[in-house]
């Protein structure tokens, strides 16, 4: 063995030269988080005058009154603001974002373009109080970028992606909808582009060798490609059933965005765990969703977005204007109808279709059409954290979770617009704002 292999072993096991990997962490520190109230996010109330001690990235418990700190103790004052669990969005994509024209981006963005912009989009959506977020769709950039950010070297919420989505040829999803003939090609289940249940399978155990953590399909046409009808099912039942069913093979749950009611019912009776939008689900998709417990993901933000876009003159191409102002308008109202009928709600807003970092607008949205505060915000902490398979990890202050904690001005129960605006994130027990 020569020197100086042997110099840089030596190195290695004293963890003494700053040229090598870092030497592991030192004992965890104390944080004491003083708060004047704290929503945990295990039933309704709030608490008034506690504290939350952090240590590492995990809290350690939590107390009455505003604990003396010791003398090493790191104290954070939030006397005079509310404090709540890190909040969870379950429809994000965190690659794009909507722009004028944006539709050629495809043809312009090489891969590093994309990620430096979903590096941007991610921070914006931490700093928005959002700590933990399900990316439902991109061109696999979204799993680089989830990684990065668990490695550290970019500022982001935890991501659960989808990776690719899984699409028909010519459907919603399908990365070459849209495109002139000699550039469309026939992509294939690599490229989640499915066209019976041996192809569905194939694309789910791709996304498994991805790296994906969920599997979303697009059960219906949409509103932002460029495609004539965005109501229609897209996947039979047969081919919904087997995403399902090899989705299961890998614990993957299965996402599916639907906006015609034909498509809902296909893929809630196949099994899937959340339906996406939902725009017209009819009384008996309803029915189905309770029946099989499938959990609703209204997007209404989104819809709104789109709808106030397309007025603006040349903002989207003529397919997808007048698909934009049909569909936009109506999801604010179903919610209010599932959410009447009883269906489960959980929180999700497709953020990157409106400007990261608006996502708790929703919020205020789903007050509006007739959810209590408490349960709209619930619905974005304890709800989706189970829906993720991460309830005793993140979704409540809760001793053992991970410290991702924000805090606001106001009692959001009292004012739901006070979520808007975040004054404080902390994720993983580090703080970011
Ligand atoms: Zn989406």
């Amino acid at each position: 063995m020569n020197r100086h292999y042997l110099s840089l072993l030596l190195g290695l096991c004293l963890g003494t030269s700053p040229l090598l990997a870092q030497p592991a962490a030192t004992a965890p520190s104390r944080t004491l988080l003083h708060c004047g109230n704290l929503f945990a996010g295990t039933g309704n109330d709030l608490q008034r005058e506690m504290t939350i001690v952090v240590e590492g990235n995990k809290i350690a418990a939590i107390q009455r009154g505003y604990t003396t700190p010791a003398a090493q103790d790191r104290v954070i004052d939030l006397k005079s603001k509310t404090v709540l669990p890190g909040l969870i969005d379950m429809h994000v994509h965190l690659e794009t974002e909507t722009r004028r024209g944006g539709i050629v981006d495809r043809f312009t963005q090489n891969v590093p373009d994309v990620a430096f912009q979903a590096a941007k989009y991610a921070k914006t959506t931490l700093m928005a109080g959002f700590t933990t977020v399900r990316d439902l769709g991109g061109t696999g950039v979204n799993v680089s970028l989830r990684n990065a950010v668990n490695r550290g070297l970019v500022d982001g919420p935890r991501i659960m992606t989808a990776g690719k989505s899984i699409a028909t040829t010519g459907g919603h999803a399908d990365p070459t909808n849209g495109y002139r003939k000699d550039l469309m090609g026939d992509p294939g289940p690599e490229e989640g582009v499915i066209n019976s249940p041996d192809e569905a399978r194939k694309a789910v155990r791709q996304r498994y060798k991805d790296g994906s953590d969920l599997i979303k399909i697009t059960a219906t046409g949409g509103v932002l490609s460029n495609a004539k009808d965005g109501s229609g099912p897209q996947f039979t039942e047969e081919e919904a059933r087997a995403i399902v069913e090899a989705a299961k093979d890998y614990g993957f749950a299965v996402a599916a965005h639907a906006h015609g009611a034909e498509g809902i019912k296909r893929a809630a009776r196949a099994g899937v765990q959340t339906i996406e939008h939902g725009t017209y689900m009819d009384d008996e998709a309803i029915a189905i969703c309770k029946k099989m417990g499938t959990y609703y993901v209204p997007t209404i933000i989104a819809g709104k977005t789109v709808a106030d876009s397309a007025r603006m003159f040349g903002y989207y191409t003529a397919l997808v204007t007048p698909k934009a102002l049909a569909v936009g308008p109506k999801i604010q109202a179903t919610f209010a109808k599932a959410y009447k009928a009883g269906v489960n709600i959980a929180f999700g807003t497709d953020a990157g279709v409106y400007i990261h970092g608006y996502n708790a607008k929703e919020f205020e949205y789903m007050v509006e059409a007739g959810m209590p505060p408490v349960e709209a915000i619930r619905s974005a902490l304890m709800t989706n954290a189970k829906l993720l398979g991460m309830d005793t990890q993140i979704g409540s202050i809760e001793a053992g979770k991970f410290a991702d904690i924000i805090a606001v001005d106001e009692n959001p129960i009292q004012n739901i617009k006070t979520l808007q605006t975040v004054r404080f994130v902390m994720k993983d027990g580090k703080q970011y704002k």
